[in-house]
This record gives structure tokens, C-alpha cells and sequence, in this order.
């Protein structure tokens, strides 16, 4: 039977119901805006290819895109030198560590695996067009704009706290500077890459953000092409491989859709050709990803019966 609006509707609202007060996991703390952020805000939303937006709770919340910001760079970067490049240069599988393991980059000779780790991601930032770090930066932002379909703005307070903090970052990538792995200047790939992690969304640019992908590239509210359909299918791809780090295979295996999560409390999901769902709520699992945004996008997900692994479902 197809799928009505009142079912997209009730989906979203019924996840929120269920699981806003799902207890369990913690803010991060490593960056210190982040563990100021309410712990009990909770908001899904869902965009169709159509252009439709469904959402419920604190969905207009703009949080901190932290990690969600890779997918993004990650289709820059591939728009620039194309994915064999990219697969060359970074790697397209599972890393099996934590998001911001140096011992995964060591394990591989400095080759980063994923372009969703950290690591990968720095790299995947140095590979941004652009002579200096403004102008990578500026490439950035328009990106993360074009998906969102909006004028996304970075965070002072975010970018502020992170970059005095992000010395973990920095190390990885000198490191991978060392390795011939970091292709401009290591401290401008981490300085543009922490601003990236530094803007603003909510869970509703998250699904347009995803509705973008989901539609091939083409953002379903604006209906501007924003990357070529070519090149969607190899991002999904690193997203079922490393898009939850950790906790990728168990997403997979339980949920079916390729999906990237953020430490600052928010998870996407992609439903290729139909839809796109994002929550958000700050409390993490050990893996860094969102307790509740995790269980109402598989929520969601289940009632709707978009499985990539089980079409016909
Ligand atoms: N800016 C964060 C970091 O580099 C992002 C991590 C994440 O969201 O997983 O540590």
C-alpha cells in the first residue's frame, strides 16, 4: 500500500512520543560548548524527495552539525577529484575503532580508511579547493548551505570551544602529514575542519541535508543540483561502512539505512530515492552517538518499512 502523508506525519510524531524521554547516555564533554546543551531536548523530522518536511518536538533546535559535517565535505572533496581519488587517497572502508583513533591510522600506514573518522575527515578537509584556509572554509560552508537548501552560519561559541581544545585533532593531523596523507597544510586542514564541525542545524536541515543525497543529489526544496548523482551512491556507501562509527554494523544490521551521527547529538539517515530522517538530542552512547536520535530514526525508519537490505519490506 503506498505510503500516505498522514503515515510520514504520524511516524515522526509517534518516534518522538516514544523515545524523547529514552533514558541513558551522556552529553559530550570533551568539548565544552557541548555539555552545556539542554540534555533533554528531542526532535525528528523527515523530508521526502517530494520536498515534504514532517517534524515533531524540538526539531527547529540548532545544534552543533559536528560529524554529519564529514558527509558534507566528504562530497566536496569527491566533486573536486572524483571517488577513485578519494577511495586512493583516504580509503572507503570500516575503520573497527573509536572516531578518533590515531592507533586505526598507524594500524594502516597512515592511510585514514574512512573519510567519517576523524582522521579521514581531515584529510577529506585538505582536499577542499581553495588557497587559503578562508577560502577552502568559504567552499565549505556553501556546500553545507546548498544541501540545507538554507544560508548555514557557523558558531562562534562552537568554533571558539572547539578550536581551543582540539589538540587530539591536531595531533592526528601532523601525523598524518607525516604519512604523505594530509594534502595542504595540516594545521589549515584541521583549522577548516573544526570550523565545519562548528555550524548550526537542526534536525529539519538534517533532512533536507539527507533528502539531498536520498534524492540524487539534487536538493528537494530548492531543486538545485548540489553533486553529481554519480557520486551519491559512494557516499552512502562510507556511511553504512563508518557513518556510526562503532556502531556502524549494528546500524546496519538493525536499521538498513546508510546513516552518520554527530557528537553533538544529532543522526541522519538516507532512504535512497524516498526519503531522508534526522533526529537530535544531545545524550551520547559509548560509540558518540545519540541515544534517542539513534532509536526514533530506526523508529521511523521500522514503521515506514525502509530497509535498504529489504526493499520489498
Ligand atoms: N568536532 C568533533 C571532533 O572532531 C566531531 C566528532 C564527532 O561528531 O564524532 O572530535
Amino acid at each position: 500500500m503506498p505510503i500516505s502523508d498522514e503515515d510520514l506525519r504520524n511516524a515522526v510524531t509517534g518516534a518522538h512520543a516514544r523515545h524523547k524521554d529514552d533514558p541513558g547516555g551522556k552529553n559530550a564533554d570533551y568539548i565544552p560548548y557541548l555539555a552545556s546543551v539542554p540534555s533533554h531536548l528531542c526532535g525528528v523530522a523527515l523530508a521526502t524527495t517530494g520536498g515534504q518536511v514532517f517534524k515533531a518536538g524540538d526539531a527547529d533546535y540548532q545544534f552543533a552539525i559536528e560529524s554529519i559535517s564529514k558527509v558534507f565535505t566528504l562530497a566536496l572533496a569527491m566533486e573536486a577529484h572524483g571517488p577513485d581519488a578519494l577511495r586512493e587517497k583516504i580509503g572507503a572502508a570500516a575503520t573497527g575503532m573509536p572516531f578518533n583513533s590515531v592507533m586505526a591510522i598507524e594500524l594502516h600506514q597512515g592511510k585514514p580508511l574512512s573519510p567519517l573518522v576523524n582522521a579521514g575527515a581531515i584529510a577529506a578537509a585538505s582536499l577542499v579547493p581553495g588557497d587559503t584556509a578562508d577560502a577552502m572554509w568559504a567552499n565549505i560552508l556553501d556546500c553545507q548551505s546548498r544541501f540545507a537548501g538554507r544560508r548555514i552560519a557557523l558558531s562562534d561559541a562552537v568554533n571558539t570551544s572547539e578550536q581551543t581544545t582540539n589538540f587530539h585533532n591536531r595531533g592526528i593531523a601532523w601525523l598524518l602529514y607525516s604519512y604523505g596523507r594530509c594534502f595542504s597544510d595540516p594545521m589549515r586542514a584541521c583549522d577548516v575542519y573544526t570550523r565545519q564541525c562548528s555550524t548550526l542545524v537542526s534536525a529539519v536541515d538534517l533532512a533536507v541535508m539527507g533528502a539531498t543525497l536520498a534524492n540524487g543529489g539534487v536538493n528537494p526544496l530548492t531543486k538545485e543540483r548540489v553533486i553529481q548523482a554519480a557520486n551519491v551512491p559512494h557516499i552512502l556507501a562510507d556511511m553504512v561502512m563508518e557513518g556510526l562509527y562503532t556502531g556502524s554494523g549494528r546500524w546496519a544490521y538493525t536499521v538498513g539505512l546508510p546513516g552518520k551521527s554527530g557528537v553533538g547529538g544529532g543522526v541522519m539517515a538516507v532512504a535512497p530515492g524516498i526519503l531522508a530522517i534526522a533526529a537530535f538530542s544531545p545524550p551520547l552512547d559509548d560509540a558518540g552517538n545519540s541515544v534517542r536520535a539513534q532509536a526514533a530514526v530506526a523508529d521511523v525508519a521500522r514503521t515506514l518499512g525502509y530497509n535498504l537490505f529489504a526493499p520489498a519490506a
